[in-house]
This record gives C-alpha cells, sequence and structure tokens, in this order.
C-alpha cells in the first residue's frame, strides 16, 4: 500500500493529522473538531473524500468555531494512533467538543451522510448540542427573542445586527451567523417566525428573510436574487464596514492615499483592462522569463507554446501584435534545442526594427491595482490573460488544438511563473482534471472553475488584499442569473456563466483607459 499522499492535501482547508500533532490538534483546543479516520486504500473512503472537501470548502469561515480533520491509517506512522482511538473501520468520523481533554476518544458519528448540507446541518445540531463546552468564538446559535433584540445595542458594539427570520426547522440563520463569525462590526441572530411581537412590528411576512437592526432602532430588509444562505452571507460580507477580523482594516470604500505612495486609477471592478493585460506580458516576458539566461528543453517548448497562442488570440492594439507576431515566427523558426534569454529580448526591443511594433515596457495595473503595492498585481493580470485567451480561442473559428490555451497556460506556469508554490499547486489541478477538458466551450469553464477552487482556499489568507476579498466568483451582484439554489444549496447555472464569461472577455469590451 502506497499511503504516502492520502486523500487529502495541505490545500484543502482540511486539517493533515499524524502522530505528531494529533494530541495538540484535538485536546483543549479552543474550536471543536470533526475528524475523519480513513484508510487511503478503501474505495469507500475514495468516495467519500470530494464530499469530506466539499464540506470543508462549504464551512471554511466555521473554523474557529468548528475545523475538520483527518488521518489516513494506512499509512504505517499513523497506525498505532487509530488504534488507541478505537478505530476499527473506515472511514470513522469522530467529533471532538471544544476543550476534549487528554485521552478522549471522541464521539463516534454513526450513519455519516454522504451530501455536504445534511453533515453541514449535522454539525449545526453538534455544536448546539455542545452547550458545556460553547466555542468561545461560536457566537449563539439559539433563536433571539424580542426583549433581546431591543437591549441588543447595550451590550454589543457593532454597528449591524442582521437578523434572519425563519422558521423553526430552518438552518439558514445558523449558517448565516456561522459564515460571518470571523466578520467584525456585525452579529447575526435567527428570529422564529412564532416570535409573534416582533414579526407583527417589523412586518415580516417572508420566511426566511434577512433585515438589518441598526441600534437607533431602523431597520431596512436586505434585497437578495434568492432568500437563501449564499446570498445573505455574501451581501452582509460585504457590507461597508464589515471586514475579516485579524486584517489590516482600511476604510472599506475609499482607498487609503496615506498607505501607498503611488498614483491610485480609478477603475470599474466589473470591467477588463488592457493595461493589466499588457502589463501581465510585459512583465512575464521581460522579468519573469528573464530570470532564465539560457531556455532550453520543455521551457522552450512552454515558451513557444505560450507565444503561439499570444499571437493567435490575444486581442491586442496593433502595435503589440505586430510585436508577439514577430516574436512568433522568430520562435516558431528558431530549430535548436536551446536559446539565450538575450536573443529573445532583442526581438521583444526590437532589435530588428519590425515596423510599428512595441511592448510596452513598464507594469502599470488598473483593474489589478492593490490597496497595498504587495497585493495583487502580476498574478491577478496572469489570470486575467489565460481566462481572456480561453474566452478568445472559444470564439475563434481556429482548427488547431482545442486545449492549446490550457496547455500553454499549465506549461507556462510549470516552468516560468514565480511562485513556485502556486506552480505546484496548478500542476496538480491540472493533472487531476484537465483530462476531462475536451473542447474549447469547456476550458473556459474548467479556468473559472479552478480559479473559484484556488479562490476557496486562499479565502483569509494573509495574501489576501482586505480590500479584495477572495470569493466565489462572479459574485450574485455581478451575474445574477449565474446563481440558483437547489433544495437550499448553492449552485451555479453553467450556461449563463459561460455566457457570462464570454461577455465579460469579450475582446470589444476591454477598457483602454490609462494607455499610453
Ligand atoms: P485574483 O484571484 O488574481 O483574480 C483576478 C481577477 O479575476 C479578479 O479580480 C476577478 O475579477 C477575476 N476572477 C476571480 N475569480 C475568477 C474566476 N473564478 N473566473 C474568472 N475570473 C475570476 N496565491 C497563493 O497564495 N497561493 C497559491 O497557491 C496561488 N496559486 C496561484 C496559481 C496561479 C496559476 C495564479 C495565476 C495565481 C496563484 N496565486 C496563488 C495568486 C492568487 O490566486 C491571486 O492571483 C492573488 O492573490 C491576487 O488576487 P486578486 O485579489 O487580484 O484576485
Amino acid at each position: 500500500v502506497t499511503a504516502k499522499a492520502g486523500l487529502y492535501t495541505p490545500t484543502d482547508q482540511i486539517v493533515l493529522l499524524s502522530p505528531d500533532n494529533i494530541d495538540s490538534v484535538i485536546f483543549n483546543s479552543s474550536r471543536s473538531l470533526l475528524v475523519e479516520f480513513y484508510a487511503s486504500w478503501c474505495g469507500h473512503c475514495i468516495a467519500f473524500s470530494p464530499t469530506w472537501k466539499g464540506l470543508a470548502r462549504d464551512i471554511k469561515e466555521w473554523k474557529p468555531a468548528v475545523d475538520l480533520a483527518a488521518m489516513d491509517c494506512a499509512e504505517r506512522r499513523n497506525r498505532e494512533t487509530c488504534y488507541n482511538y478505537n478505530i476499527q473501520g473506515y472511514p470513522t468520523i469522530k467529533f471532538f467538543q471544544a476543550f476534549s481533554k487528554r485521552g478522549s476518544k471522541g464521539l463516534h458519528i454513526r450513519d455519516v451522510p454522504h451530501d455536504v448540507k445534511t453533515l453541514r446541518q449535522g454539525i449545526v445540531n453538534l455544536l448546539e448540542s455542545n452547550v458545556e463546552a460553547w466555542p468561545p468564538a461560536c457566537p449563539p446559535l439559539e433563536p433571539a427573542s424580542e426583549v433581546e433584540i431591543d437591549n441588543f445595542f447595550d451590550s454589543n458594539n457593532v454597528e449591524y445586527l442582521a437578523l434572519i427570520f425563519e422558521t423553526a426547522d430552518s438552518y439558514v440563520g445558523r449558517e448565516v451567523t456561522l459564515d460571518l463569525l470571523q466578520y467584525e462590526n456585525i452579529a447575526v441572530r435567527r428570529v422564529l417566525s412564532s416570535e409573534q411581537g416582533l414579526v407583527s412590528r417589523m412586518r415580516v411576512t417572508d420566511f426566511p428573510s434577512c433585515y438589518l437592526y441598526y441600534a437607533n432602532g431602523n431597520y431596512t430588509r436586505v434585497t437578495v436574487n434568492i432568500e437563501a444562505r449564499s446570498f445573505y452571507s455574501y451581501a452582509l460580507q460585504k457590507l461597508p464596514r464589515v471586514a475579516r477580523a485579524g486584517k489590516p482594516q482600511g476604510a472599506n470604500d475609499s482607498h487609503s492615499k496615506s498607505t501607498v505612495d503611488r498614483e491610485w486609477r480609478e477603475f470599474n471592478r466589473s470591467r477588463v483592462y488592457m493595461a493589466d493585460l499588457e502589463s501581465a506580458l510585459h512583465y512575464s516576458l521581460r522579468v519573469e522569463v528573464a530570470a532564465y539566461p539560457e531556455i532550453r528543453g520543455e521551457a522552450l517548448s512552454a515558451l513557444k507554446l505560450y507565444i503561439s497562442v499570444l499571437a493567435k488570440y490575444f486581442p491586442g492594439r496593433p502595435v503589440v501584435m505586430n510585436l508577439l507576431q514577430a516574436l512568433d515566427s522568430w520562435l516558431t523558426d528558431y530549430k535548436e534545442f536551446k536559446v539565450s534569454y538575450s536573443s529573445i529580448k532583442a526581438v521583444l526591443d526590437n532589435a530588428g526594427e519590425v515596423p510599428n511594433a512595441v511592448l510596452p515596457n513598464e507594469e502599470k495595473w488598473v483593474g489589478c491595482q492593490g490597496s497595498q503595492p504587495h497585493y495583487r498585481g502580476y498574478p491577478c493580470s496572469v489570470w486575467t490573460l489565460f481566462h481572456l485567451l480561453t474566452v478568445q480561442a472559444a470564439e475563434s473559428t481556429s482548427s488547431s488544438d482545442p486545449l492549446d490555451v490550457l496547455k500553454a497556460m499549465r506549461s507556462y506556469v510549470k516552468n516560468f511563473f514565480g511562485c513556485r508554490e502556486c506552480a505546484t499547486h496548478f500542476e496538480s489541478m491540472a493533472e487531476d482534471s484537465m483530462g476531462e477538458v475536451t473542447n474549447r466551450t469547456t476550458s473556459v469553464l474548467w479556468l473559472w472553475a479552478r480559479h473559484n477552487q484556488v479562490n476557496s482556499r486562499l479565502a483569509g489568507a494573509l495574501s489576501e488584499d482586505p480590500q479584495f476579498p477572495k470569493i466565489q466568483w462572479p459574485p450574485p451582484d455581478m451575474c445574477p442569473q449565474c446563481h440558483s439554489v437547489t433544495g437550499g444549496e448553492h449552485e451555479w447555472k453553467q450556461g449563463a456563466v459561460l455566457d457570462f464569461l464570454r461577455s465579460h472577455f469579450a475582446a470589444d469590451r476591454i477598457l483602454r483607459d490609462h494607455l499610453e
């Protein structure tokens, strides 16, 4: 049995347990923990692993209250630990309440459901059943009474109190409460439809529905496309002055200029800018590739493929296209096994004097500006560039390899992308699922879905610009028709997403502000 890799990786938002960390993760922790003990060879565990990963993504905001972990009992060094926790069959799920004592074996969860929704609701039930060991970061989940709400601002120093009105059997209120637990300046409470006084005073008629209640007694209804958890959580998380705790907080809606000594360019967050795309080309070709004085073999093929898809699909200004086409034909004609960067640079700088061919020689971020110099910029432009190329390729009539753009991105990232850890992650996603892509349309959706997977992994990470939180994109206010809710669960409408991407990354919609 090779259990080396297990079924989960550190990027799954799941704590990977080993004999070295298990005790410190489980015991005396301020959060509750749900642990899956599995064996990587067991088919049932393999089948269950996407659900466990999906659950981890779904409740990643709940981490300070409850976290997920996994231990591979097939791995030799883990076996004894699994015996000590009385694990006999796989997978076994155990719940450890907050502040569990050393030696506790946890609560064995039987008849584990196999869908994210039922598992998530089960977690809410488990949290609620552990009143004596309430995780300190977990807000109250029980329904609020009219009196509590009337006196709420006497003892709570937040700007917003969000009230979710719902029936007793609904989980939406508790789920939104947990989704917001890491956010400052807001509290969420559920109110039952049976709370007659408040319901009639606020004239609430829909269950569920969400209201914002203010210290002065005023209230407003939160308008959403669909009355469901994902819509409420997104709307509340992006309220002015609400921000993820522990993040340096600039003013939420105005850019804090004091910390940035660069010119700030106003931009529309729902548009693509040519300045970012040209800056991506400049940085990748003049800075990133320049780190390799000599390019050979696989790396040279990667560079050739990258330039060829740019020459074919990049909807650039004529001068830029002339330069990319000159570089493409030069590289196509280049038959040696290796090339020196200096000869590539000569073509980039147009030493051969091709008429009207220039690649701008600077980085100028517009839609990819960060609130601080170390946020966004180049990686943002790399995503934007390749999304754009997948869409341009899907619109083209070219008969070349339908996967050319994804292959170009994969090999460019693998060979040249300066963030090496990003490259490793991206390569493993490509290895996992790029094989399922068969045509240009599914290429567009594949890259969109993988980018959202990365967004989900990076939400709350140190590299996240607090002014540009990592969200599942496009959010409901950008593309209402992309979202739907079935049985209370969020679902993407892939057809609508595809239409949206086609229009968002359309050549004739790219804004040309701030170009020389
Ligand atoms: P970005 O994620 O860069 O997105 C740029 C823009 O694209 C957004 O502003 C939005 O308009 C749009 N967008 C967002 N989501 C989607 C989507 N699903 N489909 C289409 N468009 C979308 N950073 C790490 O810390 N760890 C990593 O492992 C890592 N891996 C990376 C792998 C690759 C291939 C790349 C290009 C970048 C990686 N990064 C990684 C960087 C990270 O993903 C972000 O690019 C960076 O943090 C800047 O974030 P941002 O806020 O500008 O948004």
